[in-house]
């Protein structure tokens, strides 16, 4: 439902990364919700931080204020408008890899899950939730895993576009691995994703609302295309990896 993403700089994690999570999400409201979450990454961490609650964004923020997140370099946030799965702690988003180093939010609905979730288990992937989303997570994380085999380092960028072709329905995701602390990984496919554009440090979000408070600068991502934001870089491509030469810049009129 809602989509926020935040990328700082990598020699200083800190609350910002959640910080603006929140703040997107708290921005993000009006478009309604039955669950929140967040998705905090820096370096040294063997796993992605993840807080999520059905309810109101205050059970979220109570959560933390009662067990705090660590300090991040990147970050991610959702709302959650269940489609498939009732609202609950563990329908919400982020969902995670099965080794828990990569975690993606989701909007929209993913129309091949139950076929690709029949597909995993059958590989003795395990599933905590009733979502459509957590098969994408499942399917990036053992896509991750093949990335690494071939080229002998972590490339989420590469990953999240292979699993965008194998996905069908309506998606925006953003992504997230502990092993690259530097960067968040979006793709869209029939629905919104923008790029807020920061100095030294760079925002996602399902619409500008989610940024506003922070840059009125901004990015569009257009339909099948991916993006790969780090504090001070942002590459698009189309899902078969050619990069985008000029992707359209526009400043927001409105706070
Ligand atoms: N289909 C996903 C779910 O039910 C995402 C829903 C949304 O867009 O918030 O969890």
């Amino acid at each position: 439902c809602g989509i926020v993403g935040y990328a700082g700089h990598i020699e200083t994690a800190c609350d910002k990364p959640l910080e603006v999570c929140l703040q997107g999400l708290k921005r993000l409201e009006y478009r309604g919700y039955d669950s929140a979450g967040v998705a905090l990454t820096a370096p040294g961490m063997d796993k992605v931080a993840v807080r999520k609650k059905a309810g109101r964004l205050k059970n979220l923020v109570e959560s933390i204020e009662r067990k705090p997140m660590p300090a991040a370099t990147v970050g991610i946030g959702h709302t959650r408008w269940a489609t498939n799965g009732e609202p609950s702690d563990v329908n919400a988003h982020p969902h995670t890899s099965m080794d828990g180093k990569v975690a993606i939010i989701h909007n929209g609905i993913i129309e091949n899950a139950s076929q690709l979730r029949l597909d995993l288990q059958a590989e003795g992937y395990r599933f905590a939730s009733a979502t459509d989303t957590e098969v994408a997570a499942k399917l990036l994380g053992k896509i991750v895993d093949k990335v690494i085999a071939e080229k002998g380092h972590p490339d989420l960028f590469e990953a999240v576009r292979r699993m965008a072709r194998m996905l069908a329905g309506a998606f925006t995701i953003l992504a997230t691995d502990c092993r690259q602390p530097d960067i968040v990984v979006g793709a869209r496919h029939d629905s919104p994703l923008v790029v807020g554009l920061g100095d030294g440090e760079n925002f996602l979000g399902s619409d500008v609302a989610a940024f506003v408070a922070y840059t009125k600068r901004a990015m569009e991502v257009d339909q099948d295309q991916a993006v790969c934001v780090s504090a001070d870089s942002v590459v698009v491509t189309d899902f078969d990896g050619n990069v985008i030469a000029d992707p359209k810049t526009y400043t927001v009129d409105w706070d």
